[in-house]
């Protein structure tokens, strides 16, 4: 018998997994994605003139350091070693990233150890700033002004459009500056890459007799009075027909090219300069080295501000968009019958394992609200 009726909007990882988590327990699950594809931005599909797997919202790799979230994507999927290993073009030489001693030692042509460059490196840095506000204080405080030069400044203001002085510090605390020769982009315990893909590992999550997906459906409203309740993936301020005005976004624009055998080497090359209009290029092959191709597809990577009927990709959490987010919020907070989840949902910037992790806590609060007999 079925505990209910429930609408999940998005057919992302978001919905994919509440939906899972909700129909092992009992409930209808009815699913609306508006467009022709599930797994949301982690689509993943065959290029069809190489063969090789596409990562078509942009290059996604899985890293966590929360095993319950890498045992349940493992339980639909196998995980092949993957360890992200990022280069950047700047001033006409080739650089590893995130910086590390290689990057350093490279860049000021010297041979230093761990302790010297670290000595070194804090030499550059502006110490003055002792609590870092924007990305451009803490590039300052951490590199100094010649990497900053070379590897953020420009990219930043490529990636977000503006001047790093005017982004918060936390976008560059996601890149960790490294005194050894440890060139993993990521630090987590666990990474790696789905073996088919992702879209097969969101296939396989919504693979349940209680799951009905319905694609090329765009949600109204309306729909919501069918549901018992609605989780909702979408854009936060779309759910409000954007009365109080447009959240931000930046979007991205992918310019295809193949290349007969191997273009750069590596899966991701980033440019570090302002004149270089875009800010990187996937070569989509090597994020599947256990897999072989002749040809190869890659994709220039170009960003600017979204209009309405663009993919919004990255929210942009400036001083403007957070007074008008936090009207949102405190409206979504008084709005009984659903919940807001995931990257659109919430308007924040979330990696993969954190959709899941909040996905499968959303699904319990759910659950123990229902037996509680208290609303959501
Ligand atoms: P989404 O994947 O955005 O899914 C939301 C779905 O809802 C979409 O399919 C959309 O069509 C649908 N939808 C929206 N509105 C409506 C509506 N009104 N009606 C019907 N359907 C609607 N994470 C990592 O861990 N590692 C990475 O390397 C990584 N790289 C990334 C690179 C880029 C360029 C981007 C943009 C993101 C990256 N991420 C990465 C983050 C990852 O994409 C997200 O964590 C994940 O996709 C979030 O899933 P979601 O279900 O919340 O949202
Ligand atoms: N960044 C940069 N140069 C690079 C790579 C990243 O300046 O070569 C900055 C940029 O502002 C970016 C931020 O660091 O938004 C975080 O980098 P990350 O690789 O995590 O970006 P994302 O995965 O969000 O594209």
């Amino acid at each position: 018998m079925s505990s209910g009726k429930l609408l999940m909007v998005g057919a992302g990882l978001s919905g994919a997994v509440i939906g899972r988590y909700l129909a092992e327990q009992g409930y209808d699950i009815s699913i609306v994605d508006a467009r022709d594809h599930i797994a949301g931005n982690c689509y993943s599909k065959r290029d069809a003139d190489t063969g090789v797997m596409v990562h078509v919202y942009g290059p996604h790799i899985f890293h966590t350091d929360d095993e319950e979230v890498w045992n349940y994507v493992n339980g639909f999927e196998t995980f092949m070693p993957y360890k992200n290993r990022v280069k950047t073009t700047s001033g006409g030489a080739v650089y590893s990233l995130p910086v590390n001693l290689h990057t350093i030692n490279q860049f000021y042509g010297k041979t230093m150890r761990p302790d010297e460059a670290r000595a070194f490196i804090e030499e550059q840095a502006d110490t003055t700033i002792t609590e870092p506000q924007t990305f451009e204080d803490q590039a300052l405080r951490f590199v100094g002004p010649d990497l900053y030069k070379a590897f953020f400044k420009g990219y930043t203001q490529k990636q977000w459009g503006c001047s790093p002085t005017e982004l918060p510090a936390s976008i560059l605390k996601r890149l960790p500056v490294r005194f050894n020769y440890d060139d993993n982009y990521f630090f987590h315990r666990f990474q790696g890459m789905p073996e088919n893909g992702y879209t097969v590992m969101v296939e396989r999550i919504l693979d349940h007799p209680n799951i009905t997906v319905h694609l090329n459906t765009r949600f109204t409203r309306d729909q919501a009075a069918e549901y018992d309740h609605v989780f909702y993936s979408g854009p936060l301020d779309g759910w409000f027909d954007f009365d109080l005005g447009r959240l931000g976004y930046r979007t991205l624009d992918f310019e295809r090219f193949t290349f007969e055998g191997d273009y750069q080497g590596c899966a991701v090359m980033n440019y570090g300069e302002e004149e270089v209009p875009f800010t990187r290029i996937t070569e989509h092959k090597h994020f599947a080295p256990w897999e072989s191709h002749e040809g190869s597809v890659c994709y220039r990577e170009f960003s600017r501000a979204a209009e309405p009927d663009d993919i919004p990709y990255y929210p942009i959490r400036q001083v403007k968009e957070k007074e008008l987010l936090g009207r949102y919020v405190e409206r979504a907070a008084q709005t009984d019958g659903v919940t807001f989840v995931g990257r659109l949902g919430t308007y924040r910037y979330l990696d993969m394992d954190v959709t899941i992790r909040e996905a499968l806590d959303t699904a319990r609060a759910f659950l123990d609200a229902r037996e509680a007999g208290t609303k959501m």
